[in-house]
């Protein structure tokens, strides 16, 4: 067997083809983000208006105040325990979690009861969070850990905004009325770029006990995302707490595997490693795992609807009022893009997953 010389991503999945056979859709996914040396999460900072894409607390500062005014809320309502354990999923380059702890100072029996625990794999955005963290004096006890598994047990509070869309997903398409799976092979044409083809063996789909899927002609399934929901719920049976999930949903099922390069959609099949790679959220799955596993859910409901319960517009007012006109008008820009059905505000979805004795949590009351 041949295996050629690997210089960069490319190289190194079309090596692993040549030597085990096509990928399923989801290694290829977990190899393009996570790859430790070409990975697009291992070796660069991919947000803000500089990079590929753009996440809602690089837009404005109010959805990271609001949140973490939502999770004092819960919180208060766990009985304010000391300790407890923030938990961000992804923290991306840590603007999030450095609004959160200029909040958290305002109420400080809140402040020092919490303990940060980052999960981040990228080694280039745990620096970005650690000098971040570091400017804003954040003098809490911060820990970074791999994997959702790694955080120790006691009460919690946890976000994850924009991390279950990176997580890698299987692609089932229906052919001739029988499921296959979609993977990813070396084009014939070129030995240096990719295309889709069907396996041969025919497969029955992950039963998550949804009978819509009867109508399906392809679907996606996230069986490390599902997990996760899952296991997120079983900590949360055990131990007082609330998390809340935001990312984008799909808006009907079938594939929606995209990349994103400076800001454009892209052929994800093309130069992996060097574009954002993700997928719609299915909310509704996530929320059935949390659901068995022991927790309360709450929603999904559109992120326009949960930002305006948490008082986005109010928000807005008061720092329209204190700013010069150019700042008012970027904090109203701001404000539409996190909250108007043509931007985020009905593309994006939030669900809460709570300890069952925790009797509410706000923003889902939505009719
Ligand atoms: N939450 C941030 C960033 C979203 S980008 C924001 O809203 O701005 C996705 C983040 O998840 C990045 O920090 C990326 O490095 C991290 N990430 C992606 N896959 C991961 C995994 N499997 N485990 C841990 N972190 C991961």
């Amino acid at each position: 067997m041949v295996v050629h010389s690997v210089r960069n991503l490319s190289d190194y999945i079309a090596a692993l083809i040549r030597t085990g056979g096509p990928l399923t859709v989801a290694r290829y996914m977990s190899e393009a983000l996570n790859h430790p040396k070409w990975g697009y999460y291992a070796r660069r900072n991919p947000l803000g208006s500089s990079g590929d894409f753009i996440t809602a607390p690089e837009i404005s500062q109010m959805f990271g105040e609001l949140v973490t005014a939502w999770l004092i809320d819960c919180w208060v309502k766990m009985g304010r325990p000391d300790p407890a354990i923030v938990v961000e999923l992804g923290p991306g380059r840590g603007t999030f979690i450095s609004d959160l702890w200029r909040v958290a100072r305002m109420v400080p029996s809140f402040s020092r009861a919490i303990k940060l625990c980052l999960v981040e794999t990228s080694p280039v955005l745990r620096e970005q969070q650690r000098q971040k963290l570091e400017l804003i004096g954040c003098s809490g006890e911060v820990t970074w850990v791999e994997s959702f598994e790694e955080v120790p047990e006691m009460p919690m509070l946890l976000i994850a905004n924009e991390f279950f869309d990176a997580l890698p997903v299987h692609q089932y398409v229906r052919f001739r009325g029988k499921w296959r799976e979609r993977l990813v092979d070396i084009d014939p044409k070129s030995d240096h770029s990719f295309r889709y083809i069907l396996n041969l063996q025919t497969t029955s789909i992950p039963s998550m006990g949804d009978d819509e899927r009867c109508f399906l002609d392809a679907l996606e399934v996230c069986p490390i995302g599902v997990l996760l929901a899952s296991r997120i719920g079983e900590r949360l049976s055990r131990f007082p707490g609330a998390a809340l999930i935001i990312d984008y949903a799909s808006a009907h099922p079938g594939l929606s595997f995209q990349a994103v390069r400076a800001h454009s959609s892209v052929n994800p099949l093309i130069s992996p490693g060097d574009s954002d790679l993700s997928c719609a959220v299915d909310f509704k799955v996530l929320g059935q795992a949390a659901g068995v596993a022991g927790a309360k859910v709450y929603g999904p409901v559109p992120q326009g609807s949960f930002l305006r319960s948490l008082g986005i517009e109010q928000r807005a007012a008061t720092l329209i009022k204190e700013a010069n006109p150019e700042t008012a008008c970027a904090v109203s820009q701001s404000k539409n893009r996190l909250i108007e059905p043509e931007f985020m505000g009905q593309s994006f979805n939030s669900l809460a997953i709570s300890s069952p004795d925790i009797r509410m949590v706000e923003g889902f009351d939505v009719k």
